[in-house]
């Protein structure tokens, strides 16, 4: 039994794109055995090679009929979208609602490099596209649009008060939030300045949006932690 530690949070093991396995030996048999034993001890349902510090093209997963293991996996079909609360063992205090789709069909190689196909549906579909994108080095909020992002993963600080982390971590967020909207407003004047004919083209629109978005934060914020404190 080796449980291995999960990479968490911003590590760069998990923005690798993995690289395929070719040989089918007793060092892969090692992987899956590692790559299972953590994720059953975590627990979690599936767990990818890069979270453990492989970066192989490796994943698996069990949602009750055993453990899968997919090597090498492709996906060649997908259909229909569900949307529902996700969570990675990597990221393990942020459930994030993001769409996925429904139906997905996967080509893979089992340990011993044997191909086949599996269709999967609902959450066996959701799990099998989450692992998938940690194998290409992305995680489960990267294809998020800002504003979702941004909403899901600091508004319900604001919002659930016995939810919410010590006041000195939010303190350190309010500061690098401070301190990015001083960055960013301190950037958006020098382009404005420098290049005043890009001020009407959509990159700048973006970090204007960018700005406003973040003022609103950490005002949003900076009254929060007044109500606390008082
Ligand atoms: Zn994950």
């Amino acid at each position: 039994m080796s449980v291995c530690a999960v990479i968490r949070d911003e590590s760069d093991a998990l923005h690798q794109i993995c690289t395929p396995v070719v040989e089918f030996d007793v060092q892969l048999a090692q992987w899956v055995s590692d790559l299972s034993d953590t994720m059953v001890a975590g627990p979690s349902l599936s767990l990818s090679a890069p979270q453990i510090g492989i970066l192989r093209r490796v994943f698996v997963m069990d949602v009750g009929q055993g453990l899968q293991v997919f090597v090498n996996p492709v996906l060649t079909d997908a259909k229909e979208e569900q949307e529902a609360t996700e969570w990675c063992a990597s990221f393990p205090n942020q459930p994030l609602l993001r769409r996925r789709p429904l139906h997905v069909t996967v080509q893979a190689q089992d340990p011993q490099g044997q191909w086949f196909v599996i269709c999967a549906t609902g959450l066996a579909a959701r799990l099998v596209c989450h692992e998938l994108d940690h194998l290409e080095g992305k995680v489960f909020y990267d294809d998020l649009p800002d504003e979702n992002f941004f909403q899901q993963f600091t508004l319900p600080w604001l919002d659930d008060e016995e939810d919410s982390p010590a006041m000195e971590e939010q303190q350190e967020f309010l500061d690098l939030a401070r301190d990015a909207l001083w960055k960013l407003t301190l950037w958006l004047d020098v382009l404005h300045e420098e290049v005043s004919m890009l001020a009407t083209k959509p990159a700048i629109i973006e970090i204007q949006s960018m700005v406003e978005h973040l003022q609103e934060l950490v005002d949003e914020w900076e009254t929060h932690s007044r109500e606390i404190t008082e």
